[in-house]
């Protein structure tokens, strides 16, 4: 069997190197030329780190990462509103840890089967029949393939020329920035004394005002990620230039002093990250002999911390599907396998960008429950929220 994954991203490079192990012949590619940007902050939990133990490449990973102990939510002036100690949900999964993507990247390139992969290369026309796939390059060449992968992310050019019905990516009425700000933790916790060293240092922080949200995400190295959205503006678009810099100081300029020293520490706007949140929600991730995976077929919003792992994890079970089935086979099946177990984590992190950018008239103390799990009025028991319940869950479900 010959399979051509187009997309060498999280998902991209982890079905490749499953489908090497099990002797399917793969071409990679992906249509950059470089690698060199460190991406914004991602966090995994135990769920995908099993993916990477899979792979064999879990302790390199942790070895780039900061392991997250505390999760807390404050108002927009940075008044603690909830706080959740992670270290039972650690010990149960493994601890939840925090690190750059392009991190991430770096140590699923290195595996060995990831070797061959082809920058610079893009798809222009693709013709399938009953028996095969014919591939049609952006450099004039032609390839014929059993079955063809687009792990090519949201704006997937797969999804695009394979599939009668291709609805895209959905805006979900908000605007983000993310950035990676190094700022010493000191200066942090003096700027904001209600809140402890370890909330700051090994914590999530989330700043939620009614319609905005500031992230803070700590990294290995005393850096930090910031990931920050607000609800969109009737007619607003995305920013280029040093516009989108500017509009990210102004949107979050009221949100107290220790976000006041993390915009003060942004980069140069060609640094930052900055685009609407957008969602792709589809029933069909597959066409014949073509199959979409990741983003491609499901991009969910960042607020789950869901995504990377999610394509992991459909890299492990379509694997599974191509190494004992036939492509017209493997494809259903895989399609049926996954969208039981992706939709409630979609859906999961859409719940939070309700509560977080949509739900304005509802007081904090209610809308803050959907992000931070353990509600103290409610404390029976270890796991005594429904919340709690729910992260469990997702994370010790099966892929
Ligand atoms: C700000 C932000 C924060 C996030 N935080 C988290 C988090 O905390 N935890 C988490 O798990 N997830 C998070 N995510 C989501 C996560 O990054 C994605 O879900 C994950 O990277 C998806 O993997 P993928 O392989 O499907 O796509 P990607 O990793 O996006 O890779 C797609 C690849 O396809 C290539 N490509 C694109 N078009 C073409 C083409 N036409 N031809 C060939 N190649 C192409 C691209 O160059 C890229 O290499 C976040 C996302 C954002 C934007």
């Amino acid at each position: 069997m010959r399979v051509l994954i187009a997309g060498a991203g999280i998902g991209g490079l982890s079905l490749n190197a499953l489908l090497r192990r099990g002797g399917i012949d793969t071409d990679l590619i992906d249509h950059a030329t470089s690698w060199n940007r460190p991406g914004h902050a991602l966090c995994l939990f135990g769920n995908g780190q099993r993916i990477l133990a899979a792979l064999g490449v879990l302790g390199a990973v942790r070895s780039r990462a900061h392991e997250i102990v505390h999760y807390t939510i404050t108002d927009a002036s940075g008044a603690p509103v909830r706080s959740m100690d992670m270290s039972l949900l650690n010990e149960r999964h493994g601890s939840l840890i925090q690190l750059q993507r392009g991190a991430l990247h770096d140590v699923l390139r290195g595996i060995p089967e990831n070797a061959d992969l082809r920058l610079g290369v893009g798809i222009r026309a693709i013709a399938q029949s009953r028996s095969d796939v014919e591939v049609r390059f952006e450099n004039g060449e032609v390839e014929w393939y059993d079955a063809v992968v687009g792990a090519d992310g949201i704006r997937s050019r797969v999804r695009q020329l394979a599939f009668e019905r291709a609805p895209g990516p959905r805006p979900f009425g908000a605007i983000g920035w993310a950035y990676i700000a190094k700022v010493p933790a000191v200066s942090l916790l003096r700027a904001e004394e209600r809140l402890t060293a370890a909330q700051i240092e090994d914590g999530i922080l989330e700043f939620w005002g009614a319609d905005r949200y500031f992230g803070i995400y700590p990294l290995p190295g005393g850096l930090f990620g910031v990931y920050c959205a607000r609800a969109l503006r009737p007619g607003e678009r995305a920013l280029r230039g040093p516009e989108r810099r500017d509009a990210l100081l102004a949107s979050f300029a009221d949100f107290g002093p220790l976000v006041e020293q993390l915009l003060a520490h942004a980069p140069d706007a060609a640094s930052i990250f900055h685009a609407p949140l957008e969602e792709v929600w589809r029933a069909t991730w597959h066409a014949n002999r073509v199959g979409l995976l990741g983003d491609a077929a499901h991009a969910m919003l960042p607020f789950g911390g869901m995504g990377a792992s999610m394509a992991m994890e459909d890299a492990l079970v379509l694997s599974e599907e191509l190494r004992q089935h036939p492509v017209r086979r493997a494809f259903p099946r895989y399609v049926r396998r996954r969208v039981r177990r992706v939709w409630p984590v979609q859906f999961n992190a859409r719940m939070k960008g309700i509560a977080m950018l949509r739900a304005k008239h509802i007081p904090l103390g209610v809308r803050s429950l959907q992000g931070v799990m353990r509600d103290p009025a409610s404390f029976i028991g270890p796991y005594a929220t429904w919340q709690e319940r729910v992260l469990d869950a997702l994370i010790s479900a099966n892929p």
